[in-house]
């Protein structure tokens, strides 16, 4: 299915008012691609053709810890995936949309300029009234194979002087609302590359300062993902986050299993056995694994 997104470049023809679907997105902690929310719960996010083709060919067992794709967005042309949620098979919410470069003062395109290129993801913050939001960077290496020298010594370089090489996770971002008198605390990629592993932990611990109810849920979604990368043969993760969305007010008609949220995100690099002739790995993602095992042991301390 080909629809009429244009550029703001060229103007011409349009039958949406973009200002009625396209927001800010105000709940991102990490990276440096700036999101734009949609209407229904989605994100609008500009990436490279790497990740579109990832989200395309993505293997079964992975949709399950990935975030919902419903769209991808090449130049002109829209896909909506078959298992695309029912609001975006029924209403085709971007048909004659023009993408603007940036909405309300907050720019859509990336700094590098890749964002001919889209997808429409599951907000998971959606709904929430006060999430804390947590993005983790996972696994020890995070260059892909299509890296260039520099890039391998650059990232390499970073994982081995932060908690990614020991702990399989660094702090990317996070933000939890003011809450008990207690101001809004926030941590930026910076901050959190220069964290040891006791000023991780000290962080993480008062990111789950949470209900037991709620810790419990956080445990069982994270042994979930887990137990996928446990089965996930060949799989690398390499540069891709955990994102963890805790709601911190829930009211009494939120399902209890809608208060924890827990996706892999970015996978600009990641890869699988036969992904864009890519190197061939066998077994699991020990990396990835690794932090999963960490977060596991603060959350179950
Ligand atoms: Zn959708």
């Amino acid at each position: 299915m080909v629809l009429n997104i244009k550029r703001a470049s060229s103007l011409d023809g349009a039958t949406v008012n973009v200002q009625d679907i396209l927001k800010p997105f105000d709940h991102q902690v990490g990276g440096h691609t700036p999101f734009t929310s949609l209407a229904h719960g989605h994100l609008l996010k500009p990436c490279d053709e790497r990740e579109i083709y990832f989200y395309q060919k993505m293997p079964k067992i992975l949709k399950k810890i990935a975030p919902l794709c419903c769209s991808t967005i090449q130049g002109s042309s829209v896909s909506t995936f078959d298992d695309s949620c029912h609001n975006c098979r029924q209403h085709h919410q971007l048909e004659n949309v023009i993408i603007p470069e940036s909405i309300e003062g907050s720019p859509i395109l990336n700094k590098r300029k890749l964002s001919k290129n889209f997808i429409v993801l599951s907000d998971l913050t959606y709904r929430m009234k006060s999430p804390r939001i947590l993005d983790l960077k996972l696994g020890t290496r995070q260059h892909g194979d299509q890296a260039t020298m520099a890039k391998i010594a650059c990232m390499t370089a970073k994982c081995q002087s932060t908690t990614s090489a020991s702990l399989g996770i660094r702090l990317c971002g996070m933000k939890c609302p003011p809450c008990d008198s207690k101001n809004q605390m926030a941590i930026n990629k910076y901050e959190g590359r220069a964290m040891d592993k006791l000023e991780l932990f000290m962080a993480l611990q008062q990111f789950f300062d949470v209900p037991e109810m709620v810790l419990e849920l956080v445990q069982r979604k994270l042994i979930a993902i887990r137990d996928v990368l446990n089965e996930a043969d060949g799989v690398r993760l390499f540069g891709a986050s955990l994102l963890i969305v805790i709601e911190s007010e829930p009211s009494e008609s939120t399902p209890i299993d809608n208060l924890v949220r827990i996706k892999v995100v970015d996978f600009a690099n990641s890869t699988f056995n036969g992904f864009q002739g890519d190197n061939f790995y066998e077994g699991r993602d020990e990396g990835s694994i690794l932090g999963l095992e960490t977060l596991l042991g603060i959350v179950q301390a």
